[in-house]
Parts: structure tokens; C-alpha cells; sequence
């Protein structure tokens, strides 16, 4: 009798651990450790592509464009994940703590706000941008999928880091939806 109860409850246990992980494995699925944004122009042209990548300390996007125009452009990351021209479909910049916009917000900064991009004379641009302020796991709130989307937006001037709301940045001239 002895003996049987020994064996009887390591097996109870293990039992136990396998429904656990067939309970949790589900939910970690359904966060991507890997995102896309296809970014298009106005006319709808095809003018870049961004890879982003969940890692332990934020996202980092790894983004080429082609045939941007020439000098500084802000880069952020928009609060709707709809890319309809003139892009103001997209929403402002993400920030889901209401902060103040600007990298050199003494308020916290939004989380989509992002340093700038320096195209050079040929208007292509292969860069990594690092953001720790946002993620690609689902369920939280700086979530680049909550439950609108997001988007990656190129400005037509560069973002001064400080003015509210959008850093004078002016027009957006290019616009991708986030995806999976
Ligand atoms: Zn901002």
C-alpha cells in the first residue's frame, strides 16, 4: 500500500503541470514576437517596409524606405492602425499614459514618438530604431495592438521633440498598418 500511494502522487502532480501548460500555452501564442508594417505613400506607392521585433527591453524596428524625399522626417508610431490618405485615419501619436509629446517632454513623452529619420541625397534609408516605451504583447496597454491598431507614420518635417501635439512635423507622407 505503501508503495502504491508513492507513485499514485508524482503522477497526480504531473497531471496537474500538463493541464497547466496546456491552459497557459494559448494565451503566450497569441502575442507575435515579430511585427510588419508595409508603409505606402499617398498615391499608394510602396515607399518602405519595417520589421519589428518584441525583445526583453522594448521593440526594435528594423526600417528601409525608398525614394523618400531627401532631409529630416519625424517618425512615430500612430494611435489607429488605418492608413487611409491623407493618414489622418491613423490618428495621433500613440500614447496610451497621456503624456505630453516630445522625446524632451518634461511630462513624459508619447509612446509612438520616436527619433528622427535622416534620409541622404538618394531618398533610401536602411535604419534601426529602438522603442522601449511600446510593445507587441496583446492585453497591454502600450500595446501596438490594442484594439484599434496602430500604425508607423513618416512626416514631411522633422519632429522638433517638444511641441505638443505633434512636434511640428507637419503633413504625414507615409503611413503602414502594424500586422502580425
Ligand atoms: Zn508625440
Amino acid at each position: 500500500m505503501t508503495i502504491h500511494r508513492q507513485v499514485a502522487w508524482p503522477l497526480a502532480v504531473a497531471a496537474a503541470a500538463a493541464v497547466m501548460v496546456a491552459a497557459v500555452a494559448p494565451a503566450l501564442a497569441q502575442s507575435p514576437a515579430i511585427a510588419k508594417a508595409v508603409l505606402k505613400d499617398k498615391s499608394g506607392k510602396e515607399v518602405g517596409e519595417a520589421n519589428l521585433t518584441q525583445t526583453k527591453n522594448g521593440v526594435l524596428i528594423r526600417l528601409s524606405v525608398k525614394g523618400i524625399e531627401p532631409g529630416e522626417h519625424a517618425f512615430h508610431v500612430h494611435a489607429v492602425g488605418k492608413c487611409e490618405a491623407p493618414f489622418t485615419s491613423a490618428g495621433g501619436h500613440f500614447n496610451p499614459a497621456s503624456h505630453k509629446h516630445g522625446l524632451e517632454s518634461a511630462e513624459g513623452a508619447h509612446a509612438g514618438d520616436m527619433p528622427n529619420l535622416h534620409v541622404p541625397q538618394n531618398g533610401d534609408l536602411k535604419v534601426e530604431v529602438f522603442n522601449a516605451m511600446i510593445t507587441l504583447a496583446k492585453g497591454q496597454p502600450n500595446s501596438v495592438f490594442d484594439a484599434d491598431g496602430s500604425a508607423l507614420v513618416i512626416h514631411a518635417k522633422a519632429d522638433d521633440n517638444k511641441t505638443d501635439p505633434a512636434g511640428d512635423a507637419g503633413d504625414r507622407i507615409a503611413c503602414g498598418v502594424v500586422t502580425e
